[in-house]
């Protein structure tokens, strides 16, 4: 239960740049929907609050776009390093022959098996920042 919930809000990604703007999405999501619901709970307030969702939904629909990027470039980045990143910690794994353990965290790993991990990780994560592509047609 616990690993479904951390793979469903910190899923694991190629770079720290998409893991940064992923932590922003995680923390920036809710507090627009809360923005807005305390718009109508305090109805005092109601211009301020909507003034901070509006202001939220643009901040969220920013860090969006930027992930989606992020994405996108982190597969060109695994794409030209030919998938030889570790899963389960990111190191390089280029200097490394083609299968073994990983010299950073001992996991080991296939070239091959590793690929098909990578493209499958991103299939599912563009999935979800462009539900439009379905399929990920570009991969
Ligand atoms: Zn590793």
């Amino acid at each position: 239960m616990m690993e479904r919930v951390r793979e469903f809000c910190f899923p694991v990604m190629a770079t720290k740049r998409e893991k940064r703007l992923n932590v922003a999405m995680v923390f920036a999501t809710p507090f627009m929907f809360a923005s807005m619901f305390a718009a109508f709970i305090w109805e005092d307030h109601f211009t301020v609050l909507i003034a901070i969702f509006i202001a939220s939904v643009g901040v969220v629909g920013g860090l969006h776009l930027a992930l989606k990027a992020a994405h996108r470039a982190a597969l060109d980045h695994l794409r030209e390093i030919e998938f030889l990143l570790c899963p389960a910690c990111q190191s390089d794994l280029q200097a490394s022959s083609t299968a073994g353990r990983c010299p950073s965290c001992g996991r080991p790993f296939k070239a091959d098996s590793i690929s098909i991990e990578w493209i499958e990780r991103y299939e599912r994560l563009l999935k979800r920042i462009e539900p439009e592509n379905e399929g990920g047609a570009e991969l």
